[in-house]
């Protein structure tokens, strides 16, 4: 169900020429979707009618009004808000929400001239990695409708990779934009903390939260962050910084002149095939003139333990608020507000939220606060300043981005397994640094991605190095 990247790129720069119009895009965008989406459930909401009439809107305006993204078909992931659209977040104790309001994401993105298409499926909350845990049921992989999309922006990275979207938004907070873009062999970026507004987000995990985009080209991933990043009025968290033309950067490959790239320790938790894999890309990078320095990375056993304690306290004290009364779907139960409250929650929010809202609060609380809170966020610092200290000495740093090719829906990882698999994604996300999720290839017959990390703000520097190992690939094809 995959359509195969030639053909995605070919559509897509199509309609940047002018060959295609708004309407014909969303049009081909809406019929793969139809085809598709009974299939693979990547999205969860399809905004046929109202998508085709801003298309038809966008083509009826002069060709000098034009947004960088025009006509241009975005899938965006529902726990992101869409004015008049429902959004979830994946829980059935916010099923029926429609936000009155856009997310300032959103809000670029149509003001670029891009048309949203519908709305995709996720991981409740954004808790997970393979979008099985929502209310819908779980996203397939267009690679192989047995396998996890990846998670949790699964379905944003499935819509893109089946040819359902021509780009997607998600979220990443400890590499739910990396890992879906993966696993469906697509490209995914998540920003600098700080780069692009939350406004509009429902947030799972405040201090790592980012908004990412995923594309099936280069140029496209670049355009939308480039539309949607920037300081906002309405986030305090975003940085007052100019943004640079990631456009160009994307038209200008260049591979850096010293790279970073984890050492052979660092890949024992790789299956066979992935780490050959892995060894396929350093030898592109390598053999293009790049100078490697193999560096071992902050010990990711650490790191995965450190980033599951502060993302449940960060979470249970977001998730705070829906109880029903404020926010969420109320379950009334007689008796005091508490039972009401708790009835909510309880049948609300499902088992894998819950159990991280009662780890978090365990953390957070008075007499494990030090020993396990304060313990985390000391390892967090410790992570970032190795992570600087690597960035000082080479322009990027490569690693994996999954330890094992996207697993059968059917055959669930046990938490242990689960949450380790996020090692190499979850450390971007520690040190607030941008990441971005390169498609390499396959293994055992399913793609295979890499991941180039860069310091602060140099998101730049990912997209040109992005597109000279891209253009590696396309000179020897796989
Ligand atoms: N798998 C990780 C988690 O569950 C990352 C998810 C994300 O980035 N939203 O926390």
């Amino acid at each position: 169900m995959l359509l195969p990247g030639p053909e995605r790129r070919r559509r897509a720069a199509r309609l940047r020429t002018g060959a295609i119009s708004a309407v014909e895009a969303v049009r081909t965008a809406l019929d793969r979707a139809g085809r598709v989406n009974p299939k693979i459930r990547a999205y969860m909401v399809l905004d046929q009618e109202e998508a085709l009439r801003s298309a038809e809107r966008l083509d009826r305006s002069p060709v000098t009004e034009r947004g960088a993204l025009f006509g241009l078909p975005v899938a965006v992931k529902d726990n992101i808000a869409v004015k008049g659209l429902p959004s979830s977040s994946g829980s059935k104790l916010l099923r029926g929400y429609r936000p009155p309001f856009d997310a300032t994401v959103v809000r670029r993105l149509q003001e670029a001239g891009a048309v949203i298409l519908g709305i995709t499926n996720l991981d409740e909350f954004g808790m997970g990695s393979a979008t099985t845990r929502s209310h819908l049921g779980a996203t397939r992989n267009p690679a192989d409708p047995k396998r996890i999309a990846g998670g949790s922006s699964g379905g944003s990275a499935a819509a893109v990779a089946a040819g359902a979207a021509f780009a997607a938004l998600g979220t990443d907070t400890g590499g739910s934009v990396r890992q879906p873009a993966a696993h469906c062999g697509v490209f995914g970026v998540r920003p600098t903390y700080g780069r692009v507004s939350r406004f509009g987000i429902t947030a799972y995990a405040s201090s790592f939260d980012q908004v990412g985009c995923l594309a099936p080209d280069l140029e496209d991933l670049a355009r939308v962050l480039g539309a949607i990043a920037g300081v906002d009025p309405r986030d305090a968290t975003t940085a007052a910084r100019p943004v640079p033309d990631y456009r160009a950067a994307a038209d200008r490959p260049a591979f850096p002149h010293t790279i970073a790239a984890c050492a052979e320790e660092d890949l024992r938790p790789l299956d066979p095939a992935s780490r050959m894999a892995f060894g396929r890309a350093v030898r592109r990078f390598r053999q293009a003139g790049c100078r490697i320095l193999r560096t071992a990375l902050p010990d990711t056993e650490i790191a995965v333990a450190a980033y599951y304690l502060l993302v449940s306290a960060e979470a249970s004290s977001n998730l705070a608020r829906f109880e029903g009364m404020r926010y969420g779907r109320r379950r009334v139960r007689e008796g005091p507000p508490a039972a009401t409250f708790r009835e909510t929650r309880v049948t609300g929010f499902g088992a894998e939220v819950r159990k991280r809202i009662l780890l978090g609060t365990t953390v957070l609380s008075r007499g494990y606060r030090d020993a396990l809170y304060r313990e985390a966020s000391r390892t967090r610092r410790h992570i970032r300043d190795a992570l600087f200290r690597v960035l000082d000495r080479a322009e990027l740093l490569l690693l994996p981005v999954t330890v094992s090719p996207p697993r059968l829906v059917a055959e669930p990882d046990p938490p242990r397994v689960e949450y380790r698999g996020d090692r190499f994604t979850i450390l971007a996300a520690l040190a607030g640094l941008p990441a971005i999720s390169i498609p390499a290839g396959e293994r055992s017959g399913l793609p295979f991605g890499i991941e180039l990390m860069g310091s602060r703000w140099n998101e730049a520097g990912l997209f040109s190095a992005a597109a000279a190992f891209d253009g590696t690939d396309r000179r020897t094809p796989a």
